[in-house]
């Protein structure tokens, strides 16, 4: 059955290629001849071994993974893994502290977490707004601390890094969700790296980490066994059962992206499909605006509101219905940018000192992923354009 024409530009679970849909249909009553789906399969089975074996190859070759460092599919999403860290690297040095950059949602509960099992250091000045990242001379990162995290693409505010923190030789760990497999990393670099697939690399389910394989064995003793590192490299990542599909879905994907010239390609197309929105969003004489500071302007995530003086909520609901008639869907900003509010603490909510913090206030936000062609791109440019003639 042929698709609807629709244009999906949400920010996860997000757009999957055609092709890997197709190929997922083809095969979802009979894997390989095998007569049964991937869905009913053991996941200890001979054709889900070279499922997995496929999928873990296929990303050791996107990414020149080198030799020293694992590779896990473990369940429980990003936000597993804001637990997992912690409880597996935070005790790899006597302190059990660890330093962490906070420039957006998922960063900043991915502290939280931490909290619950050592020291966190937040090390820079708190920012009252997430539109930027602090300048790495106002930085002081911490000696004996166990690790250095931060997220690479903050999803919701659509901040980028374009740049591997220095950490003058303490273990550095990124979340890299949402940016996964969009550009080439120097994996080299980093202690480990997690990325749950919903964004980038396939369905939910799943979640990449990759680990160097000397930080392996500091585990906490409250750790749960399905987070510990030791326990699923030592069984790959099948100590329990894994999202068996998920894995297979992602499989498809990376095969997708390597027949599709490899993350360098997915580079190109990335720095293409986000220019043509931000072009437009700078020469609109402030009609679109992004709060983002330009030097980390996410590639994947483009925020923006419609409207004179930072966004006007009659004119942007015109705009999403109006995207929504012509097929582009999921393209709503998230509640919390607006600027104002994304730094208030939810404790004083609690305690009735600040209003609602979950006030609609979210502009549009364009996840331009992978799987989201230039052509796809192009739809929502020229309807921006359209849209700025006829209201400016
Ligand atoms: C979506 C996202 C998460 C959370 O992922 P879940 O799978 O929902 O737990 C964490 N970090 C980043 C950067 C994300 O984009």
């Amino acid at each position: 059955m042929e698709k609807k024409q629709i244009i999906n530009f949400g920010a996860g679970p997000a757009k999957l290629p055609q092709s890997v849909l197709f190929q997922a249909q083809k095969e979802l009553l009979d894997y390989n001849g095998s007569g049964i789906s991937v869905l009913e399969m053991s996941h200890r089975s001979s054709d889900f071994t070279k499922i997995m074996n496929t999928t873990e190859n296929l990303l050791r070759e996107l990414l020149s993974i080198p030799d020293n460092y694992k590779v896990m599919f473990l369940q429980g999403g990003g936000t597993g893994q804001f637990s997992a860290v912690p409880l597996n690297l935070i005790g790899l040095k006597e302190d059990r502290c660890a330093d962490y950059l906070v420039t957006g949602t998922w960063s900043s509960n991915a502290a939280k977490e931490a909290e619950k099992y050592g020291k966190v250091n937040v090390v820079h000045p708190k920012l009252d707004t997430y539109t930027k990242i602090p300048d790495p001379s106002s930085w002081s990162l911490t000696p004996g601390s166990s690790y250095v995290y931060y997220c690479c693409n903050e999803t919701v505010h659509g901040v980028e890094y374009n740049f591997i923190p220095e950490t003058h030789g303490a273990v550095l760990v990124s979340d890299m969700s949402s940016n996964f497999l969009s550009r080439p990393v120097d994996v080299s670099k980093f202690g480990l790296i997690f990325a749950g697939a919903q964004k980038n690399v396939g369905c939910a389910g799943v979640t990449v980490v990759i680990v160097r394989e000397d930080l392996i064995g500091h585990t906490l003793t409250e750790c749960p066994v399905v987070l510990n590192y030791q326990v699923q490299t030592q069984n790959n990542s099948l100590y329990n059962t894994p999202a068996c599909f998920s894995i297979y879905i992602m499989s498809l994907v990376l095969e997708w992206i390597k027949n599709n010239g490899g993350v360098d390609a997915m580079e190109t197309l990335n720095k293409k499909k986000s220019s043509m929105i931000y072009d437009i969003i700078n020469s609109s004489n402030h009609f679109y605006t992004c709060p983002v500071d330009v030097a980390c302007r996410s590639r994947m995530n483009v925020p923006f509101r419609v409207g004179k003086k930072h966004g006007d909520e009659t004119l942007e609901k015109e705009f999403l219905d109006g995207a929504s008639k012509l097929g582009m869907i999921s393209l709503k900003g998230h509640r919390s940018v607006g600027g104002v509010r994304l730094c208030i603490d939810l404790s004083l909510f609690a305690h009735g000192v600040c209003v609602s913090p979950y006030r609609s206030v979210g502009g549009v936000r364009a996840s331009l992923y992978n799987a989201v062609t230039v052509e796809d791109a192009q739809v929502l440019a020229n309807y921006m354009k359209e849209f700025l003639k006829e209201h400016q």
